[in-house]
């Protein structure tokens, strides 16, 4: 194929210099065509003619030098690949340069004693060299008048994957940004006017190739008008998404109506073992008045681990069932809708309630039976988990569905939960404590409730950090509550359920555990590999206590509310993220007991995982830590902001480009207002991106 024929939307195995392998590799990374490769941004600019004397690198941070090649040395290893190491030397000593598993002689034939070059990379300290190295720098040959054969000055870094170097991604991106015209402008004309925003195309050819002149400081800090146009159009976009869908939802929807019947609110508060919180009393209020309104209720509940989201869900449902109609709640574990049916069962209300459970494990016999009482709707609350989104679950009236968690499920899922009703009032709860304002800007479709104060009687939790010496202390400390007759959750960091090498060590640990460590207690090992129904079973056990000890990978994080557990042990603390570390924190502490939670690390931290654990000492406000969190988080992170279920961006930050997040969000709902269903001609181009790239939000308006 011609390059004049490569269009946006061309496979990019088509782009010059990419071909069939390159692209698989690329595709594990999201670049399917060319467009994804043009929108695949740098998150880092280095500034090539800013050389540093090796005398004043530092370990960790990206340098460039210049010198000179003064040995070369090839090492062969097995399977034809071989280790090529090079030194080079300016004015105030010497540093070497490491490639491994090369293939062919490329390196040595290119890279020959006595040229001058220019070598950048990260810097560490090699113990077996005695001088700082970088390992697969990039190279730049210079001629004989000190000047870059290849090209100078801003060079873009990008995010890579397994088997794509930086050298190779800049040539496929540059190849690319051949075809920029071809960007279709998504943002309506006056806004680009008001904000003296370049044109879409123009912003994306930039960020590839910036302009020698602007230095390096404003494009690494996001703040060049190109910068701040792609930053905006990804807020904009999500706001008028969110927008829209606010607008189907308080015009034109009516929903189910619950009639609140006061009368018997004093009567549900007496069938739970405690007194609600204010803040629980407030949301009570706030979800009482949604469900007496003519639309639907669409509200978030934010609320920290153990705060207490659930006995306000159940009370929202209670009122439904009061009224005559169904609820349900769907949560991801079975052990925790598990969890939320025995609560409902040991309800006691004047009116009848018929609850049931409804999960993946059931024997088909039994889930039938389940499943034409909730049809024919004698059972009036559910408590399930995805079984209850499956084909076949009919309910008679759903009148309120709850979703707990809701950042372990999906658009989707919570889209299908809430199809089962005809439009039922829903409440979407969610333990991830991001700041009011944040919260606001991100969920703009949903209502926000939160729920900040903890309940009254809950042990203080001792938070330490345990140094490879200190290990046995915290095994002592394991001991002495277990001889208290408490509990105690051991857990291994998994970063993927799948890596087998992971699994083994968590597996080995328990063994060590059981065998040698603490060999006259029970132990119980889970971890996502294990069939649902032995996962449960051990589950099953720790929570009547049969099991002292809890060894798990972060499976348990989500929930698990057992109030005899006392300590929670992290191995590999360091690896965690804050709001992993905080979620898990939240297993204990629940009951009236003093807790301990152990943080145990490793020898060597990086400056981020210190900072993250001196977090964890100081606070147990889940708001701090969270605002922290976004804080310490680089862009490279995403992972970290999946896991806490917030949306996310390819160039924005929430943090850093918040004002510029108000600011489209202001306007994205001015823009709604004016033209609730975009079909002014000159909102046409943002409708279509919009179908394309927020389909989700846009698919769960149009349900039911
Ligand atoms: P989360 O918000 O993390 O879902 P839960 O709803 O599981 O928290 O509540 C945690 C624990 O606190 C439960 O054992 C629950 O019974 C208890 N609880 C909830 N509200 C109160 C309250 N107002 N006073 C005392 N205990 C409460
Ligand atoms: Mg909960």
């Amino acid at each position: 194929m011609g390059d004049g024929k490569i269009r946006l939307d061309s496979d990019i195995q088509f782009l010059k210099g990419v071909g069939p392998v390159r692209a698989a590799k690329l595709s594990r990374v999201g670049i399917k065509n060319v467009g994804d490769i043009l929108f695949h941004f740098p998150f880092r600019y280095e500034d090539r003619s800013i050389v540093t004397p090796i005398e004043s690198l530092s370990e960790g941070e990206t340098f460039t030098i210049n010198g000179e090649i003064v040995s070369t040395k090839t090492q062969k290893g097995r399977y034809g690949k071989s280790r090529f190491q090079l030194s080079v030397k300016d004015k105030t000593g010497i540093m070497s340069c490491l490639w491994f598993s090369v293939r062919g002689d490329w390196h040595s034939k290119k890279y020959k004693q006595g040229l001058t070059v220019l070598a950048t990379g990260k810097v560490s300290f090699s113990n077996y060299q005695k001088c700082f190295e970088m390992t697969h720098p990039d190279i730049s040959v210079l001629d004989d008048n000190g000047t870059d054969t290849a090209s100078g000055g801003i060079k873009p870094v990008y995010p890579l994957t397994e088997g794509i170097n930086q050298k190779v991604m800049r040539g496929i991106v540059l190849k690319a940004v051949e075809i920029a015209e071809k960007v279709k402008e998504t943002l309506p004309a006056p806004i680009l006017k008001r904000h003296s925003f370049p044109q879409r195309d123009a912003a994306v050819r930039f960020i590839h190739l910036p302009d020698e002149g602007d230095g390096t400081e404003k494009v690494n800090s996001f703040r060049s008008p190109a910068h701040l146009r792609m930053i905006y159009e990804e807020f904009f976009l999500m706001e008028t998404a969110m927008a829209v869908q606010r607008s189907r939802n308080t015009e034109k929807i009516k929903g189910v109506n619950v009639k609140v019947r006061r009368d018997i609110i004093p009567e549900i508060l007496l069938a739970f073992p405690f007194k609600l919180t204010s803040d629980q009393r407030n949301v009570l209020n706030e979800m009482a008045k949604d469900l007496e309104a003519e639309q639907p209720m669409n509200r978030l509940l934010q609320g920290d681990v153990g705060c207490g989201k659930t006995a306000v869900a159940l009370i929202a449902m209670l009122l439904a069932v009061a009224d005559r109609h169904q609820a349900a709640i769907m949560a991801p574990t079975e052990i925790l809708a598990e969890q939320h049916y025995n609560t409902i069962l040991k309800l006691k209300t004047s009116f009848p309630i018929k609850p049931a459970l409804l999960v993946a494990g059931m024997r088909k016999k039994e889930k039938d039976k389940v499943l034409a009482k909730i049809a024919s709707g004698e059972i009036n609350l559910v408590a399930g988990t995805h079984a209850l989104i499956q084909q076949g679950v009919e309910f008679k009236n759903l009148g309120v569905a709850i979703i707990d968690e809701q950042h372990r499920f999906g658009v989707k899922q919570r889209a299908e939960l809430i199809s089962k009703g005809e439009k039922p009032n829903t409440l979407i709860m969610t333990a991830t404590p991001i700041p009011r304002t944040l919260a606001m800007t991100i969920y703009s479709d949903l209502d926000i409730s939160i729920i900040k104060t903890m309940p009254k009687g809950r042990g203080s939790v001792k938070t330490e950090v345990i140094r490879p010496n200190d290990t046995q202390k915290a095994y002592l400390r394991i001991h002495r509550e277990i001889e208290k007759g408490r509990q105690a959750y051991v857990i291994y960091p998994l970063v993927e359920e799948s890596e087998k090498s992971e699994l083994k060590a968590a597996t080995k640990m328990y063994e060590n555990f059981r065998e040698k460590i603490f060999p006259h207690l029970k132990l119980g090992l889970v971890h996502g590999r294990m069939k649902p129904e032995e996962k449960n079973s051990v589950m099953h056990a720790f929570m009547k206590r049969e099991i002292d000890i809890l060894v798990s990978t972060t499976v348990v994080e989500v929930g698990i509310d057992q109030p005899n557990a006392t300590v929670m042990m992290v191995e590999h603390a360091e690896r965690f993220g804050l709001a992993q570390l905080h979620q898990l924190r939240g297993r204990v502490g629940r009951g009236g007991e003093k807790s301990y939670c152990l943080l145990a690390v490793g020898y060597r931290l990086s400056a981020i995982a210190r900072e993250r654990l001196k977090v964890m000492t100081q606070t147990r406000d889940g708001f701090l830590i969270a605002e922290k969190d976004l804080e310490l988080r680089g862009t490279g992170d995403l992972f970290g902001i999946r896991q806490s279920g917030l949306p996310t961006f390819r160039v924005a930050n929430l943090l850093r480009d918040f004002d510029l997040l108000k600011l489209a969000k202001d306007e994205a709902f001015a823009l709604v207002a004016k033209d609730p269903e975009l079909k002014l001609p000159e909102n046409r181009p943002l409708r279509d991106e919009l179908e394309r790239s927020w389909r989700d939000r846009f698919e769960l308006a149009d349900i039911g």
